[in-house]
């Protein structure tokens, strides 16, 4: 009967969408993909490019998907602050329209690894958005993703601290998970992935530690930014 069953889904999905119709979650208009964006929406949203990096950046690279204003700003928000699942899933369609820009990606043997929150926030939260917003991607791609490193306690938000501060603020807060004596990152081509990238404090503290735990190099993969 499996058949069927998949008959009845594709006929109960028809209706649905004759129904609802799909529309742009920023501008409201029809759109022919669930869950996609109208072409100007996407063309202000989706920005895919390199960030330029601090002369002593840990990183090889860092590479952003989209602005972080406006509209995108607005659906991280709603997915952090106020746990709107609804925002998922043009966040993904919007990583799934990066796709053909990040040609690289495939070719990095890259094993991932999300910022990861204090432990505390993270329950209190219900989940790290990163991954949210990241893992069915990934796993697309044969991209593995681990804990590879944990956050050891709050830190606090970076806008409107010196960068005396913002160091400071993120003195020791990130170590790298170590299993039977070594750590997970080790040897390895590391993709850290956050959400946004402002300040970009967090990243470098990220990649100091990395390297400092052995990986092999260090390439970053944020949401979105506003640089
Ligand atoms: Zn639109």
């Amino acid at each position: 009967m499996p058949k069927l069953n998949e008959m009845s889904r594709d006929i109960l999905g028809s209706f649905w969408e004759f129904l609802f119709p799909s529309r742009c979650p920023k501008c409201g208009k029809y759109v022919a993909e669930k869950s996609g964006w109208c072409p100007e929406c996407l063309q202000e949203a989706l920005f895919v490019r390199r960030l330029s990096l601090p002369l002593d950046s840990s990183f090889e690279e860092i590479w952003a998907l989209g602005n972080y204003r406006e509209y995108l700003q607005k659906l991280i928000k709603d997915l952090k602050y106020r746990r709107k699942m609804s925002a998922l899933p043009f966040i993904k369609s919007l990583l799934h329209e990066a796709e053909p820009q990040l040609g690289w990606l495939a070719e990095g043997a890259f094993l991932a690894v999300p910022v990861p929150l204090f432990a505390e926030k993270e329950r209190a939260r219900g989940f790290n958005q990163t991954e949210l917003i990241f893992t069915e991607w990934l796993q697309d791609k044969d991209i593995a993703m681990v804990r590879g490193l944990i956050r050891n306690r709050e830190t606090m938000a970076m806008y409107g601290l010196n960068p005396a501060e913002r160091e400071e603020n993120l003195r020791g807060a990130f170590e790298a998970v170590v299993e039977e004596g070594k750590p997970l990152v080790q040897g390895k081509n590391v993709l850290l992935i956050d959400d946004i990238f402002t300040t970009g404090s967090t990243m470098e503290a990220c990649g100091k530690v990395l390297k400092e735990a052995g990986a092999a190099s260090i390439t970053g993969l944020v949401l979105a930014s506003d640089h």
